[in-house]
């Protein structure tokens, strides 16, 4: 082979570097191009790793961080930099810090949504869209909840756009992916059938909630928010606020109060003293608590955690 290609050299030159160029191919074609994927929350961190076993992938918070409100520091935009794909949760999520972010790591790669920029909410349908927005409102979600990782149904829809969007990106690598996505959604699907049964007992139950963060989990089990410890989206509860939280749980007719992980539990704790309702904390994502290490343990965790609360 190398005398051959001696042999070519003195041929033609031209001729040899189209060879060393097909060899190159080749080696792409037998594993993924290692992609540096940068996540904006674990949730899609996790995703990512379902999807692209083989890539590099960063999360830019945990689950005990608040998602809306993150610091555009330099070890962040260092890695944005380096990215080749950015995953977000979209729908407004990220508005207060990731186009500082962008703007600062100055990545071509990662500016735009034709190329590796993926935002999971434009792959779904968001609850509650709202037509008109106006100061007065709060911080809310204009385009909808972003929070949609709690729904089995949309975070397949998801995973199915994001296959497309790492196909994309790395042609070559296309039946490796189709192969992860294969796997994750009959996986997936499986698990998501299970869980229903498991929290079949959770239809109709009601909670006072923080902020609108499981909107989607509440809607898929049938459960409703009856009241949220914030007054406004994005404000801490006020005392007026948790005085009408606790006359609303007076009615007798709510299960328990719920936060998230990265939430401040000081407001929960007072209603839940003078009310007698439980406080359970559940996991934002995974690495929220010790159980949830990946997509389908974060749903078992909060699950058999909102039944245990159920039952007290
Ligand atoms: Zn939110």
């Amino acid at each position: 082979m190398l005398w051959l290609w001696g042999l070519t050299v003195r041929i033609n030159s031209k001729f040899i570097k189209a060879s060393c160029a097909a060899l190159a191919l080749s080696f792409v074609n037998t594993a993924q191009a290692e992609l540096n994927i940068f996540a904006c929350e674990p949730e899609y961190a996790a995703l990512a790793k379902a999807l692209a076993p083989d890539a590099n992938i960063y999360s830019a918070t945990t689950a005990m961080q608040d998602p809306h409100q993150v610091q555009a520091r330099p070890s962040l935009i260092a890695k944005l930099r380096q990215a080749d794909l950015a995953i977000c949760a979209g729908a407004g999520l990220e508005v207060g810090w990731l186009p500082m972010l962008q703007m600062k790591s100055a990545n071509a790669k990662v500016r735009s949504t034709d190329n590796g920029l993926f935002y999971a909410a434009e792959h779904i349908q968001t609850l509650d869209k709202l037509d008109k927005v106006d100061r007065s409102m709060g911080d809310v979600h204009a385009q909808g909840n972003p929070h949609l990782h709690f729904d089995p149904e949309r975070l397949l829809q998801v995973a199915q756009a994001l296959n497309l969007k790492l196909v994309q990106l790395d042609p070559d690598a296309k039946p490796q992916y189709d192969a992860a996505f294969t796997d994750f959604s009959t996986r997936w699907q499986a698990a998501t059938v299970k869980w229903q049964t498991l929290a079949a007992p959770l239809k109709g139950k009601k909670v006072i909630a923080y902020h609108t963060s499981f909107r989607y989990l509440f809607n898929w089990l049938g459960m409703e928010q009856v009241g949220d410890l914030e007054p406004k989206p994005g404000l801490p509860p006020s005392t007026s606020h948790l005085a009408s939280l606790q006359s609303r749980a007076k009615q007798g007719d709510v299960m328990a109060i719920i936060v998230a992980s990265y939430q401040d539990e000081r407001g929960a704790d007072w209603l839940g003293e003078r009310t007698d309702l439980p406080v359970q904390m559940l996991p934002m994502s995974v690495g929220g608590n010790d159980d949830s290490q990946d997509l389908f343990s974060l749903y078992q965790s909060v699950i058999t955690l909102l039944l245990k609360t159920s039952q007290k």
